[in-house]
């Protein structure tokens, strides 16, 4: 990687794309990628054309088929993962510092997002070369086996709020399956996925393995959705895009991972740790300015304590540090566009309309010298019901609705009322009741006094419209496999049905 891609905000990055194989300009439209913290170009890049998809197509297609890849074991595929994980690793505060200029996340979590995404493709090496075919129980003079090929040419298409986790997820399981992999960022969010794929070119991945091809969803991704070379899409994104996707997949009988939006409640009963409850619900929707698939968003507390707790959690979001993500101490950086932080604005407003309350926040800052940012003030807005379009409706920023219940089993109803099933928090003392709530609650992942915990160890999915397949977790190497069984006869005479013998 270049020596210094990031100075201050001059980012240093060659107007190159990665496809099939060869780093060159994108025959697309210029990208220029924006520092959300000051509204400075970054970069200017070249994107990529449709024509360029197909050309990593093709490059794809021959690459995963080639016997230099297709014939290796698994210990050997697993060494080229272990190697990008350490020049992610070597290559970390460059690889944080590019995040941070183009999301404006605070390099806290960039640095935690490129330790996590070594991680991940150390985690999916190793459970690459642990992975077990099956014998199955035989019902016959057969000996039975299911055993897993991979599916050829893959498509990652990646959202902008955490690119090089997202990025990771997808890239690293295709990989280990033995697949070649288009990876589509973001738009606005280029230059993480550019760099991971000048590590794997420095880790000697073979050529054509992974392109790397930045530019608008409606070309780019479409052209990837609906290429006929392209055998599995995994998308991580909005819903609607992700139904957009899975029609298309639906035509061309394409299996697809889909992982979209949330509206996730947050559960605060009144035997709850009120330190724990408050911290956890604060990181929940405000860390990555609420920019989060698993944004606590809908907070459910207790009546008994609302008059209590409320003030106290709209208390410390005040004391809330905004700043840039480069200032140490920042909780809460910029969001990602000034249009995207409109619309959050645009949404306050709907809360206000609607009679919501707004505690505090509901602004963009006074401070002078964040003028030039995207930048959002936290926000609690309560006195809504959850039908209201606030409650119902994914904000993607520093945006929570607080809800009061009495019920245990009203509460749950009220949780589950809505089009989404990402996450759930349940904040209480009383693990059988955490228990109950935690398994009546429709959503793929529940954190019991936590929240916003990842692990690459532990399957990843949404429920409803919030997606469809599982990421992470050993078996993540099987979203991008085929299932094969094979049948080995073992009769010592001609099958009978022919009279033979
Ligand atoms: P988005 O759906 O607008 O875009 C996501 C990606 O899809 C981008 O790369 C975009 O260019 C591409 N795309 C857009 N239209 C396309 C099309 N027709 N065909 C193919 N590709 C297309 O989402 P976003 O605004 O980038 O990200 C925010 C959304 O992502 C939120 O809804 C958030 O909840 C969701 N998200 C979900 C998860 C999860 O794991 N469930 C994680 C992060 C973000």
């Amino acid at each position: 990687m270049s020596q210094s891609l990031v100075t201050a905000v001059r980012i240093d990055v060659p107007d190159e794309i990665l496809v099939g194989g060869r780093w060159r300009t994108g025959a697309g439209p210029v990208l220029e990628p924006v520092d959300p913290a000051t509204g400075e170009v970054l970069a200017r890049i070249h994107g990529a054309s449709t024509a360029d998809v197909e050309e990593a197509v093709a490059a794809g297609e021959r690459a995963a088929a080639d016997p230099a890849w297709r014939d290796l074991l698994p210990h050997q595929r697993a060494r080229y993962l272990h190697r990008i994980a350490e020049l992610i690793d070597a290559n970390a505060e460059q690889l944080a510092g590019l995040q941070t200029a183009n999301t404006g996340k605070t390099l806290t979590e960039t640095r935690a997002l490129v330790a996590s995404a070594a991680g991940t493709f150390r985690f999916f090496a190793a459970a690459l070369e642990t992975h077990e075919s099956a014998l199955t129980p035989s019902r016959g003079e057969y000996l039975t086996m299911r055993v897993h090929d991979p599916i050829g040419v893959v498509g990652a298409i990646t959202p902008w709020n955490s690119p090089i986790a997202s990025d990771a997820q997808k890239v690293a399981p295709a990989l280990a399956a033995g697949n070649a992999v288009l990876l589509k960022p973001a738009r606005w969010t280029p230059l993480v996925a550019l760099a991971v794929g000048r590590l794997a070119t420095e880790a000697g991945l073979p050529a054509g393995l992974l392109s790397v091809l930045p530019g608008s969803g409606s070309e780019v991704g479409d052209a990837i959705v609906r290429h006929p070379g392209v055998g599995k899409v995994s998308f991580t994104g909005g819903t609607e895009t992700g139904r957009t996707i899975g029609r298309y997949a639906a035509e061309k009988i394409m299996p697809v991972t889909l992982e979209l939006g949330g509206k996730s409640p947050t559960i605060v009963f009144p035997d709850a740790d009120v330190d724990h409850a408050v911290a956890g619900v604060l990181f929940g929707i405000f860390s990555s300015s609420g920019q989060s698939c698993i944004a606590g968003s809908r907070v459910f507390v207790h009546e008994s304590i609302y008059d209590t707790f409320v003030p106290r959690l709209v208390e410390a979001t005040q004391r809330l540090r905004v700043g840039p993500g480069t200032e140490p101490g920042t909780q809460v950086g910029p969001l990602v566009t000034v249009s995207h932080r409109d619309q959050v604005a645009r949404m306050v407003d709907t809360a206000r309309a609607e009679g919501g309350r707004v505690l505090c926040g509901g602004e963009v800052p006074d401070d002078p010298e964040l003028a030039r940012g995207s930048y959002y003030l936290p926000t609690v807005i309560d006195g809504l019901p959850n039908s209201a379009r606030t409650s119902q409706e994914e904000i993607f920023g520093p945006v929570a609705v607080v809800l009061p219940f009495t019920d245990e089993d009203d509460l749950v109803v009220a949780a589950n009322d809505t089009v989404y099933g990402l996450a759930c928090g349940i904040w209480t003392a009383d693990y059988r009741r955490a228990w109950r709530v935690g398994r009546a609650i429709q959503a793929g992942t529940v954190w019991v006094n936590t929240y916003k915990q990842l692990s690459v160890s532990t399957p990843f999915s949404g429920t409803k419209e919030s997606g469809i397949g599982i990421e992470k977790g050993r078996q993540g190497i099987l979203s991008y496999s085929r299932q094969k069984s094979i049948y080995f006869g073992l009769n010592e005479r001609p099958l009978p049905w022919a009279g033979i013998g």
